[in-house]
Protein backbone atom coordinates (compact mmCIF):
# COMPACT_ATOMS: atom_id res chain seq x y z
CA UNK A 1 0.00 0.00 0.00
CA UNK A 2 2.83 2.28 0.44
CA UNK A 3 3.72 2.32 -3.23
CA UNK A 4 0.10 2.88 -4.29
CA UNK A 5 0.06 6.27 -1.22
CA UNK A 6 3.25 7.46 -3.00
CA UNK A 7 1.68 7.27 -6.34
CA UNK A 8 -1.23 8.76 -5.46
CA UNK A 9 0.89 11.86 -4.06
CA UNK A 10 2.43 11.22 -8.03
CA UNK A 11 -0.92 11.39 -9.39
CA UNK A 12 -2.14 14.47 -7.84
CA UNK A 13 0.77 16.78 -9.34
CA UNK A 14 0.81 15.08 -12.36
CA UNK A 15 -3.06 16.00 -13.14
CA UNK A 16 -2.30 19.28 -12.37
CA UNK A 17 0.52 19.43 -15.10
CA UNK A 18 -1.73 17.68 -17.08
CA UNK A 19 -4.52 20.40 -16.40
CA UNK A 20 -2.30 23.35 -16.81
CA UNK A 21 -0.83 21.88 -19.90
CA UNK A 22 -4.70 21.35 -21.72
CA UNK A 23 -4.85 25.20 -20.56
CA UNK A 24 -1.84 26.52 -22.43
CA UNK A 25 -3.08 24.53 -25.41
CA UNK A 26 -6.78 25.95 -25.21
CA UNK A 27 -5.10 29.43 -25.01
CA UNK A 28 -3.58 29.35 -28.17
CA UNK A 29 -6.07 30.11 -30.57
CA UNK A 30 -7.41 33.18 -27.86
CA UNK A 31 -4.02 34.78 -28.18
CA UNK A 32 -4.38 34.10 -31.90
CA UNK A 33 -7.48 36.34 -32.00
CA UNK A 34 -6.22 38.84 -29.84
CA UNK A 35 -3.40 39.86 -32.10
CA UNK A 36 -5.68 39.67 -34.85
CA UNK A 37 -8.19 42.04 -33.53
CA UNK A 38 -5.45 44.73 -33.03
CA UNK A 39 -4.30 44.22 -36.80
CA UNK A 40 -7.55 44.69 -37.48
CA UNK A 41 -8.11 47.95 -35.61
CA UNK A 42 -5.22 49.30 -36.84
CA UNK A 43 -6.54 48.87 -40.45
CA UNK A 44 -9.62 50.18 -39.63
CA UNK A 45 -8.08 53.58 -38.19
CA UNK A 46 -5.92 53.93 -41.48
CA UNK A 47 -8.93 52.96 -43.61
CA UNK A 48 -11.35 55.95 -41.82
CA UNK A 49 -8.05 58.07 -42.21
CA UNK A 50 -8.14 57.67 -45.62
CA UNK A 51 -11.99 58.33 -45.84
CA UNK A 52 -11.50 61.42 -43.93
CA UNK A 53 -8.43 62.48 -46.26
CA UNK A 54 -10.28 62.47 -49.06
CA UNK A 55 -13.48 63.83 -47.86
CA UNK A 56 -10.90 66.77 -46.69
CA UNK A 57 -9.96 67.37 -50.23
CA UNK A 58 -12.56 67.43 -52.36
CA UNK A 59 -14.17 69.87 -49.62
CA UNK A 60 -10.72 71.63 -50.42
CA UNK A 61 -11.40 71.42 -53.69
CA UNK A 62 -15.10 72.81 -53.85
CA UNK A 63 -13.69 75.53 -52.06
CA UNK A 64 -11.11 76.34 -55.44
CA UNK A 65 -14.00 76.17 -57.79
CA UNK A 66 -15.55 78.96 -55.53
CA UNK A 67 -12.34 81.04 -55.65
CA UNK A 68 -12.20 80.61 -59.45
CA UNK A 69 -15.93 81.93 -59.78
CA UNK A 70 -14.86 85.19 -57.57
CA UNK A 71 -11.73 85.73 -59.62
CA UNK A 72 -13.61 84.97 -63.08
CA UNK A 73 -16.30 88.08 -61.64
CA UNK A 74 -13.47 89.73 -60.15
CA UNK A 75 -11.82 90.19 -64.12
CA UNK A 76 -15.19 91.27 -65.45
CA UNK A 77 -15.79 93.91 -62.94
CA UNK A 78 -12.15 95.35 -63.54
CA UNK A 79 -13.04 95.22 -67.01
CA UNK A 80 -16.29 96.94 -66.59
CA UNK A 81 -14.94 99.54 -65.05
CA UNK A 82 -11.99 100.14 -66.87
CA UNK A 83 -14.77 101.15 -69.75
CA UNK A 84 -17.24 102.46 -67.26
CA UNK A 85 -17.70 106.44 -67.67
CA UNK A 86 -20.33 106.79 -64.79
CA UNK A 87 -18.56 107.07 -61.30
CA UNK A 88 -21.36 105.82 -59.39
CA UNK A 89 -21.16 102.54 -61.54
CA UNK A 90 -17.51 102.47 -60.97
CA UNK A 91 -17.98 103.23 -56.88
CA UNK A 92 -20.43 100.02 -56.98
CA UNK A 93 -18.04 98.09 -58.69
CA UNK A 94 -14.99 98.97 -56.95
CA UNK A 95 -17.56 97.89 -53.80
CA UNK A 96 -18.37 94.34 -55.17
CA UNK A 97 -14.60 93.91 -56.13
CA UNK A 98 -13.88 94.38 -52.72
CA UNK A 99 -16.16 92.19 -51.33
CA UNK A 100 -15.19 89.86 -53.84
CA UNK A 101 -11.34 90.08 -52.44
CA UNK A 102 -12.10 89.29 -49.49
CA UNK A 103 -14.37 86.32 -50.48
CA UNK A 104 -11.54 84.93 -52.22
CA UNK A 105 -9.14 85.32 -49.48
CA UNK A 106 -11.40 83.74 -47.23
CA UNK A 107 -11.84 80.71 -49.90
CA UNK A 108 -8.39 80.28 -50.42
CA UNK A 109 -7.78 80.29 -46.67
CA UNK A 110 -10.47 77.82 -46.42
CA UNK A 111 -9.08 75.27 -49.05
CA UNK A 112 -5.44 75.67 -47.54
CA UNK A 113 -6.40 74.96 -44.19
CA UNK A 114 -8.15 71.62 -45.53
CA UNK A 115 -5.45 70.89 -47.41
CA UNK A 116 -3.06 71.03 -44.48
CA UNK A 117 -5.76 69.28 -42.06
CA UNK A 118 -5.87 66.39 -45.26
CA UNK A 119 -2.14 65.86 -45.17
CA UNK A 120 -1.54 65.58 -41.33
CA UNK A 121 -4.51 62.52 -41.51
CA UNK A 122 -2.43 61.01 -44.32
CA UNK A 123 0.73 61.06 -41.95
CA UNK A 124 -1.36 59.67 -39.66
CA UNK A 125 -2.94 57.12 -41.85
CA UNK A 126 0.68 55.93 -43.34
CA UNK A 127 1.92 55.31 -39.34
CA UNK A 128 -1.65 53.43 -38.65
CA UNK A 129 -0.58 51.43 -42.43
CA UNK A 130 3.21 50.97 -40.94
CA UNK A 131 1.79 49.21 -37.76
CA UNK A 132 -0.96 47.61 -39.19
CA UNK A 133 1.45 45.67 -41.61
CA UNK A 134 3.86 45.49 -38.71
CA UNK A 135 0.92 43.14 -36.51
CA UNK A 136 0.08 41.44 -39.35
CA UNK A 137 3.12 39.93 -39.54
CA UNK A 138 3.29 39.53 -35.89
CA UNK A 139 0.11 37.82 -36.21
CA UNK A 140 1.86 35.29 -39.10
CA UNK A 141 5.07 34.63 -36.99
CA UNK A 142 2.93 34.10 -34.35
CA UNK A 143 0.66 31.48 -35.88
CA UNK A 144 3.06 29.73 -36.95
CA UNK A 145 5.15 29.89 -33.35
CA UNK A 146 1.97 28.58 -32.65
CA UNK A 147 1.57 25.82 -34.66
CA UNK A 148 5.01 24.52 -33.46
CA UNK A 149 4.16 25.15 -30.17
CA UNK A 150 0.49 23.17 -30.13
CA UNK A 151 2.35 19.91 -31.36
CA UNK A 152 5.25 20.20 -28.76
CA UNK A 153 2.12 21.12 -26.29
CA UNK A 154 0.59 18.05 -27.93
CA UNK A 155 2.99 15.72 -27.39
CA UNK A 156 3.90 16.65 -23.78
CA UNK A 157 0.01 16.05 -22.85
CA UNK A 158 0.24 12.94 -24.44
CA UNK A 159 4.15 11.43 -22.78
CA UNK A 160 2.21 13.22 -18.89
CA UNK A 161 -1.16 11.29 -20.02
CA UNK A 162 1.13 8.06 -20.81
CA UNK A 163 2.69 8.35 -17.34
CA UNK A 164 -1.10 8.61 -15.53
CA UNK A 165 -2.04 5.54 -17.55
CA UNK A 166 1.00 3.29 -16.28
CA UNK A 167 0.69 4.84 -12.43
CA UNK A 168 -2.57 4.35 -12.37
CA UNK A 169 -2.47 0.60 -13.73
CA UNK A 170 0.14 0.07 -11.27
CA UNK A 171 -2.23 0.99 -7.96
CA UNK A 172 -3.39 -1.40 -5.31
CA UNK A 173 -7.26 -1.04 -3.94
CA UNK A 174 -9.61 0.86 -4.76
CA UNK A 175 -7.21 3.96 -3.72
CA UNK A 176 -7.67 5.35 -7.28
CA UNK A 177 -11.59 4.83 -7.55
CA UNK A 178 -11.10 6.93 -3.92
CA UNK A 179 -8.84 9.70 -5.87
CA UNK A 180 -11.34 9.70 -8.77
CA UNK A 181 -14.01 10.63 -6.50
CA UNK A 182 -12.54 13.15 -4.49
CA UNK A 183 -10.52 14.75 -7.57
CA UNK A 184 -13.13 17.58 -8.65
CA UNK A 185 -15.01 17.84 -5.16
CA UNK A 186 -10.98 18.53 -3.44
CA UNK A 187 -10.45 21.32 -6.63
CA UNK A 188 -7.50 19.15 -7.94
CA UNK A 189 -5.79 18.37 -4.47
CA UNK A 190 -7.44 14.61 -3.05
CA UNK A 191 -4.23 13.91 -1.52
CA UNK A 192 -2.96 15.76 2.02
CA UNK A 193 -0.09 15.71 3.71
CA UNK A 194 0.17 14.65 7.26
CA UNK A 195 2.16 17.15 8.62
CA UNK A 196 3.22 16.96 12.48
CA UNK A 197 -0.03 15.12 13.55
CA UNK A 198 -2.21 17.54 11.19
CA UNK A 199 -4.14 17.32 7.77
CA UNK A 200 -2.53 20.20 5.55
CA UNK A 201 -5.85 20.33 3.62
CA UNK A 202 -7.71 21.40 6.47
CA UNK A 203 -5.39 22.40 9.35
CA UNK A 204 -7.17 19.99 11.77
CA UNK A 205 -4.88 17.80 14.27
CA UNK A 206 -5.84 14.45 14.24
CA UNK A 207 -5.81 11.61 17.17
CA UNK A 208 -2.53 9.34 18.09
CA UNK A 209 -4.47 6.63 17.00
CA UNK A 210 -5.33 7.77 13.17
CA UNK A 211 -1.81 9.19 13.08
CA UNK A 212 -0.28 5.80 13.56
CA UNK A 213 -3.03 4.42 10.77
CA UNK A 214 -1.56 7.10 8.45
CA UNK A 215 2.33 6.18 9.48
CA UNK A 216 1.77 2.68 8.93
CA UNK A 217 0.34 3.09 5.55
CA UNK A 218 -1.57 -0.17 5.79
CA UNK A 219 -4.69 1.36 3.72
CA UNK A 220 -5.84 4.22 2.59
CA UNK A 221 -7.10 7.01 4.99
CA UNK A 222 -9.15 10.17 5.01
CA UNK A 223 -9.20 13.07 6.78
CA UNK A 224 -11.92 13.16 9.25
CA UNK A 225 -13.00 16.45 8.45
CA UNK A 226 -12.14 17.29 4.94
CA UNK A 227 -12.13 13.87 3.13
CA UNK A 228 -8.85 13.90 1.77
CA UNK A 229 -6.89 10.91 1.37
CA UNK A 230 -3.89 11.43 3.74
CA UNK A 231 -0.37 10.39 3.26
CA UNK A 232 2.38 10.67 6.09
CA UNK A 233 5.08 13.20 5.38
CA UNK A 234 8.12 10.96 4.57
CA UNK A 235 5.97 8.90 1.74
CA UNK A 236 4.58 12.32 0.41
CA UNK A 237 8.48 13.39 0.22
CA UNK A 238 8.83 9.97 -2.49
CA UNK A 239 5.90 10.92 -4.20
CA UNK A 240 7.48 14.49 -4.55
CA UNK A 241 10.75 13.63 -5.37
ZN1 LIG B 1 -8.31 17.48 6.31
Amino acid sequence: MENTLVDLVRLQRLDRSIAHQRQRIGGLPAEIQEKVDIADELKGKQVSCDTRRKEKLVHASEWEVTVQGHETRLEKLEAQMFTARDAAAIQIGQHESEALRVKVSEAQDAALRLMEEAELIAAKGESYAVSAAEALHEVESFRSQAGEDETELLGELKALEDRRTEIVGRMVGDAFQRYEKLRVPKKGRPVSRLVEGACEGCGIQLNPTEQGHIRVAKDVRCCSSCERILVDAPLWARGTA
